[in-house]
């Protein structure tokens, strides 16, 4: 049983000591001390159904047994020298990364978030386009650093004295919310053409990138149309910029059908960045691009302390063995498209369900107070998480107006629990009708 401070002190000394910037998503914030794989469990014991992942981070199971032997052993070897001495780690993880990848995309460059990651893609793509112009999709979340936050599209996460140099935004392929007010497929695809106004009238004509998350994490599962990003990648490419797919939460097999999220819509990215689901929890990100393409780090020297870390390249390449070994991708397939169809389902019994959409296990489902005016039910998406989390059940909340429930869990999850959840998410939406 778990003996440290209770939930009230740890309350008082992260009042008193950690920044008032490191947020708390429940009202009655919970702690969690203790997981195994699909589960948590708080101080007082009780167990959740963990369907938010840490943020889509733990992709194959909190403490998976596999991963915390090798990180075990690997900790009592050695822990940190930084990469200026050769370990084997980082080159065996590299290697397996692109075993995993598009043709073509062979090397790799490790950071310790995502944000890292996407910062060094840009900068990657701006040195060897020799342009600067880098364009993002509208509901994007990139990042909080300097750039990254300038990439992300929502005010919620933009600080106003951070300025966002040379940033662009075209249209999300976000059908449900169509800014033309069109309808699939007779609309042509009008959002993605609009990346050519953007450029044509915003920028000299040449762009180094084009960034995007194939479907987005904390934009609310946004999932565009088949066609779209192979639209927006042949603009940007005549335009000379370069396609970065943001594959931070939609890879490593999360939406089933395919390893990495972009390959649902059939394109070839120059370069992919990931973190998260990457290491089943590990603070590791990466950037994978073309051997052209990677030269350009050389340009200057670049160095990340921590980047490429024995432990860190040692949980990552376990969790991509778990991912392998163990049919994980298959399970996220499965039991997602069981998931997916029982939310359809609900959503015939709850007018507050205006939208389902994602792939695998990476589900969003829009809550709306009216199903034509799509008024964003905002307060009833924070009550439904809130009432899920005395269920038992831990879910995530995101979207411009924050009211789309994201259902992320790790990739272990098994059909009872997606029922639990569904069967759950049920009682709590009819609960707000009392
Ligand atoms: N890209 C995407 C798509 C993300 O969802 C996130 C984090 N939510 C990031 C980048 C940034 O990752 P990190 O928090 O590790 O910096």
């Amino acid at each position: 049983p778990y003996d440290g401070p209770s939930r009230e002190e740890v309350i008082a000394l992260r009042t008193q000591y950690v920044s008032p910037g490191v947020i708390t998503y429940y009202k009655d914030p919970l702690m969690i001390v203790e997981g195994k794989m699909q589960y948590v469990w708080d101080e007082k014991g009780s167990r959740y159904l963990d369907a938010f992942a840490g943020i889509v981070t733990v992709s194959v199971g909190h403490c998976h047994p596999q991963i915390i032997e090798k990180v075990q052993a690997q900790t009592g070897k050695l822990q940190h020298t930084t990469t200026i001495y050769l370990h084997p780690t980082i080159a065996q993880f590299a290697e397996k990364l692109a075993a995993k990848m598009p043709e073509g995309l062979s090397r790799t460059y490790f950071t310790n978030s995502g944000s890292e990651a996407n910062e060094i893609a840009i900068l990657s793509a701006r040195e060897h386009t020799g342009n600067t112009d880098v364009i993002a999709l509208r509901n994007c979340y990139h990042g909080g650093t300097a750039t990254t936050m300038g990439l992300t599209a929502h005010g919620t996460w933009k600080f106003k004295t951070n300025p966002a140099l040379n940033v662009l935004h075209t249209h999300a392929g976000y059908c449900y919310r169509c800014p033309y007010g069109l309808s699939y497929p007779s609309c042509d695809l009008r959002c993605a053409h609009d990346v050519k106004d953007v450029i044509q009238y915003q920028t000299s004509g040449e762009v180094a990138c084009f960034i995007g998350e194939p479907i987005q994490g904390v934009g609310g599962a946004v999932t565009p149309p088949k066609e779209f990003f192979q639209v927006v990648y042949d603009i940007v490419r005549q335009h000379g910029g370069l396609c970065i797919a943001d594959e931070v939460q939609g890879g490593f097999g999360r939406t089933g059908e395919h390893y990495w999220s972009h390959q649902n819509w059939g394109v070839v990215p120059d370069g992919i960045t990931m973190a998260k689901g990457i290491g089943n929890g590990a603070p590791l990100g990466a950037f994978t691009t073309t051997p052209d393409i990677s030269q350009v780090m050389k340009n200057r020297i670049h160095f990340n302390t921590y980047g490429g870390n024995p432990i860190s390249m040692t949980q990552g390449l376990a969790t991509l063995e778990v991912i392998d070994e163990q049919g994980i991708q298959e399970n996220a397939r499965v039991i997602g498209g069981h998931l997916k169809e029982r939310l359809l389902g609900l959503q015939e019994k709850h007018a507050l369900i205006g939208e389902v959409r994602g792939m695998g296990l990476m589900l969003g489902v829009e809550l709306v107070r009216n199903r034509q005016t799509k008024e964003p039910a905002n307060t009833e998406a924070a009550s439904v998480m809130e009432r899920m989390k005395e269920h038992g059940v831990l879910i995530g909340k995101g979207g411009l107006h924050g009211n789309t429930l994201r259902i992320k869990p790790p990739m272990c999850l098994t059909k009872d629990d997606a029922d639990y959840l569904v069967d759950t998410l049920d009682i709590c939406l009819d609960k707000l009708k009392s």
